[in-house]
């Protein structure tokens, strides 16, 4: 695999020949964005006829409009002037800092053991629990939409990355609730198969029988499928595969996909056959994106395409409040008239997606439509995942709006003064409450 960062522009001939005169934006925004993209992507996804329009050119290279003309400007101005390292580097700074590094207080979820925080694990909703291995953070290419650009730029506070699978597996062992544990990064799959076997083989155990799904978040399939088919390591990542769903596991891929071009190709078809062999179930998922999938057509197209490869359509997010945002956005009545326009097209196989949902801080909120009452028109929403297990199972409603584009934009009905879940979560936020602990925090243990 080549890999191509900031610094290494000029060595990829398609943009030298198709797209000179965005070199130098590209180099530029990617001072502050994360900037890298393997060979595959770049020979094998792009229609490089087609850039700068082409949506996995705009889902993996940085785009000007990605950053405030302004601060743009500074920054080719600081870059021009040698002297200027300091400056450079305070400006690249602050730009990050105002992109909302860390949306949906994820450091709530921080879970301890023994009195330690900790690290790399998020223990988010009662059954589930996150894991980020220290090795897997980072991808085979980076989207310029991800929430998880933080970890990318080597600022180790904004990391929740962790190497001590030891410490993951002993907490496991304490918390029989846990039934489903998320792999997740980066891209965990950018991992040897040796490292991957010291995480994953000790769910074998006993011990560790009450954990029956074993979750694994990756954008492989799309942005590097040789994983697995034809890496040097990729038997002996298929045989640990294999064993776990031979021991009773439910190995479940979560396939992160934004567009249908990206699964186009046939070596990322041979990597879902060789997957589905083994007896692991592929979901896919991913953000509604504007520049790169804000359309009925694009959705109906992606989970036609998952169903004819035997992949179950499972989520459409909504972009979080982070990174790019503002590039990206597509407002909550958009996504969802995209959802339902979609939806409506697909067959039933394909209605396994949920309609946009938002990972937000008090949980995963779905929005499941509008509804008119009383000459006001309103957003129907519903938790999926919740921090407090009641606030499931309680459709609420917000004013409807054309332009909210999170739920920290929305308002409730008139004559409410917040929504139902609010002082609760506030709670949650001063106390620091993970969700192990939750019980605690409201007496109730
Ligand atoms: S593959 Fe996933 S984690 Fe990696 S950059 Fe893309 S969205 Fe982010």
């Amino acid at each position: 695999m080549r890999v191509f960062s900031h610094q290494r522009l000029g060595q990829i001939p398609q943009l030298v020949r198709h797209a000179p005169h965005l070199m130098e934006s590209i180099s530029l925004v990617a001072r502050v964005l994360p900037f890298k993209v393997n060979d595959y992507v770049v020979n094998k996804l792009i229609d490089w006829t087609d850039v700068p329009n082409d949506p996995i050119f705009r889902l993996t290279f940085p785009q000007a409009q990605m950053l405030d003309a302004e601060d743009l400007e500074q920054l080719a101005y600081c870059v021009r002037n040698e002297g200027g390292e300091q400056q450079l580097n305070a400006l690249i700074q602050r730009v990050r800092d105002g992109m909302n590094p860390h949306p949906a207080h994820q450091q709530l979820n921080a879970p301890s053991l023994d009195g330690q925080l900790l690290q790399g694990v998020q223990h988010k909703y009662a059954q589930t629990v996150l894991f980020f291995p220290s090795h897997g953070q980072t991808c085979h290419s980076y989207c310029t939409f991800c929430f998880r650009w933080p970890q990318f730029i080597g600022d180790k506070s904004l990391k929740f990355a962790s190497n001590d699978g030891e410490q993951l597996h002993r907490y496991l062992a304490r918390h029989p609730e846990v039934t489903d544990v998320l792999f997740t990064g980066g891209d965990p799959m950018v991992m040897t198969a040796a490292h991957l076997t010291r995480y994953l083989e000790p769910f074998l155990q006993p011990a560790l029988s009450h954990v029956t799904t074993i979750r694994i978040g990756t954008k492989a399939l799309s942005y590097w499928p040789y994983r697995f088919v034809s890496d040097t390591d990729t038997p002996q990542l298929m045989a640990l595969l294999r064993r776990l769903v031979d021991s009773g596991k439910n190995v479940a891929l979560m396939a992160h996909l934004n567009h249908w071009r990206e699964l186009t190709t046939p070596v990322a078809e041979e990597a879902v056959s060789a997957l589905q062999q083994l007896g692991i179930v592929i979901r896919a998922q991913g953000p509604v994106l504007r520049h790169i999938n804000d359309s009925a057509s694009t959705w109906k197209r992606n989970w036609e395409q998952q169903v004819r490869l035997g992949i179950v359509p499972y989520y459409m997010f909504v972009e979080r409040d982070t990174g790019p945002q503002d590039y990206f956005q597509v407002p909550l009545a958009r996504a969802l008239s995209i959802y339902n326009e979609a939806i409506e097209s697909v067959s039933g196989l394909a209605k396994t997606a949920r309609g946009p949902s938002m990972s937000a801080g008090p949980g995963k909120v779905e929005v499941s439509g509008t509804l008119d009452l009383q000459g006001q028109r309103y957003f129907l929403l519903k938790f999926i995942q919740a921090r407090d297990t009641r606030w499931l199972g309680k459709p609420f409603l917000a004013r409807y709006s054309e332009t909210a584009c999170w739920l920290d934009q929305l308002q409730p009905p008139q004559g409410q003064s917040e929504f139902f879940f609010e002082a609760q979560y506030r709670r949650f936020v001063e106390q620091g409450a993970p969700q192990g602990t939750q019980a605690l925090v409201r007496g109730e243990a």
